[in-house]
């Protein structure tokens, strides 16, 4: 068990060789084989000199930007950053953020808080929209209207129209699309929102640091960012295609007036005054030195190239999907993701075939009509093993065709299809992961899980997952010997 409060403290040494024993059970976060979660540049000497620049400001707080002034540069020289590379002018203003979500929950509550005489405020996205929509609207207490994509997968600005009414006040879309990839009709979408007095937010949290790249490589995409008419704010990850450390953001509005009702203000205490443009209020000057440090260090001409590595990668990869009977793009990769569907083998059994040969892909369930997908996220580190990856895809669509869909206990499948979200108790849940295998901690073959999750209704799989991460996510002091066996036996006492 992996003791976070020892009788007696442990020396330094024996905790750091502790803690990449820990590690080494992850998922790897380079060396091109894992297509969701991490980014990778592959380049060298990067992640010692973003872990360098974490340290020399981890203690800084960002609560106080008067009190250290070092960590207000970073952030506006990153904001301003961003504002160039995405089109912004001399009254573009933005926040550095902890995270995609962050920078979309106060998007949503900056348009919220603009119009405080309504009792119901709407957001209108479209379904293909991330799912952190969802989150903040309802943190926020925001009514969410989801316009469904048309068969291209992108959001349809005639339905877009209707959707928006009196209360909606906030429209936002896509560029690109997490799940697929693919640019949402942004030009178009914003002059409608325009034409209503709406806001219009550009989620380009995870391709806004590569899609600048490769338009200037001759990729044949629509203008997306503040040079658009009618956006009125665009997020973008700096920990995704910026490459740097996880942790960082950035949220952009066109003006200052835009951004003023993101900001929260409290002086009815006796404490100080606390003034927060983001959710956080202290946090740490650690990821966003990383940040600093990544972009300056890559600079423009590095994104550019870390760009048509990436653009290359994707079409060796897709490809290998066009060449391999059994499985078809599902959507144009015309980004940085690759999604694949199946057709004649089980799509859940082909990603573990994958996994077993060290590709570490995203499954995505069925959704409406859509089937359920493979997503690959690509990062210029794929360069480096794209013409791997056609021979071992082609080995796993074999391995998945001759072993069939996975096999479910029929008991299983009778429960599964009696079982409503109400149901669902704690005491279920331990049956069902001890039933399914999911006990000791071994998460490499998934196919019977995600087949199971894929065939139940959307209320069900949150609950049922939700359920599981709560099973997961306590600590064994709570008498519970399963955790204990999961973790490395060099920290197991
Ligand atoms: C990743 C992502 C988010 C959420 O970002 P987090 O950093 O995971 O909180 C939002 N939108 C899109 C399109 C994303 O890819």
């Amino acid at each position: 068990m992996l003791e976070a409060l020892p009788e007696k403290g442990v020396p330094g040494e024996q905790i750091l060789a502790e803690l990449s024993e820990l590690r080494s059970a992850d998922l790897p976060t380079h060396g091109g084989r894992l297509f969701a979660y991490v980014y990778d540049p592959a380049l060298d000497g990067l992640d010692e000199l973003a872990r360098q620049a974490h340290a020399i400001s981890a203690h800084v707080n960002g609560l106080d930007p008067t009190a250290f002034p070092s960590l207000l540069a970073m952030e506006n020289a990153l904001v301003g950053a961003a504002a160039r590379l995405l089109n912004g002018d001399g009254g573009t203003v933005g926040s550095v953020t902890s995270g995609g979500t962050e920078s979309l929950i106060l998007a949503v509550k900056a348009a919220r808080d603009s119009r405080p005489e309504l009792a119901t405020p709407r957001l209108v996205v479209p379904s293909t929209a991330h799912a952190a929509f969802a989150k903040a609207a309802h943190y926020l207490r925001v009514a969410l209207d989801v316009v469904p994509v048309g068969a291209d997968l992108r959001a349809d600005p005639a339905a877009t129209r209707q959707m928006i009414g009196e209360d909606t006040v906030l429209v936002a879309a896509s560029a690109p699309s997490y799940a697929h990839g693919v640019v949402d009709p942004i030009p178009e979408l914003a002059a409608i929102a325009a034409e209503r007095g709406v806001r219009f937010h550009v989620d380009a949290c995870f391709g806004g640091w590569v899609l600048p790249y490769l338009r200037r490589l001759g990729a044949d995409l629509p203008a997306f960012d503040l040079a658009v008419p009618g956006v009125t704010s665009i997020s973008v990850d700096l920990h995704k295609y910026a490459y740097a450390p996880k942790g960082v953001s950035v949220l952009l509005h066109r003006d200052e007036a835009l951004r003023l009702p993101q900001y929260f203000a409290y002086a009815g205490w006796p404490g100080y005054t606390m003034i927060n443009p983001i959710v956080s209020s202290t946090r740490s000057g650690g990821p966003i030195a990383a940040a600093l440090a990544t972009l300056r260090h890559i600079g423009d001409a590095g994104y550019l190239e870390l760009a048509a590595r990436t653009r290359d990668a994707v079409a060796t990869l897709a490809e290998a999907v066009n060449q391999t009977d059994g499985i078809r793009l599902f959507a144009p990769p015309e980004t940085s993701v690759v999604c694949l569907a199946a057709e004649g083998v089980d799509l859940f059994v082909l990603a573990d075939e994958l996994a077993a040969r060290g590709w570490h892909t995203q499954p995505q369930m069925a959704y409406g009509e859509m089937p359920a997908t493979i997503h690959l996220t690509v990062t210029a580190a794929v360069a480096g093993t794209a013409t791997d990856f056609a021979p071992d895809l082609a080995e796993a669509v074999a391995a998945a065709r001759s072993k069939g869909p996975a096999d479910l206990p029929a008991p299983l499948l009778e429960a599964a299809a009696a079982l409503t979200p109400e149901l669902v108790t704690p005491e279920l849940i331990a049956g069902l992961a001890e039933g399914l295998g999911l006990g000791g901690g071994d998460f490499t073959r998934m196919a019977a899980v995600n087949s199971l999750l894929n065939v139940a209704p959307p209320a069900l799989r949150e609950a049922l997952l939700t359920g599981f991460l709560s099973l997961l996510q306590r600590p064994a002091a709570n008498g519970r010997q399963d955790q204990a066996a999961a973790a490395p036996n060099s920290v197991t006492e």
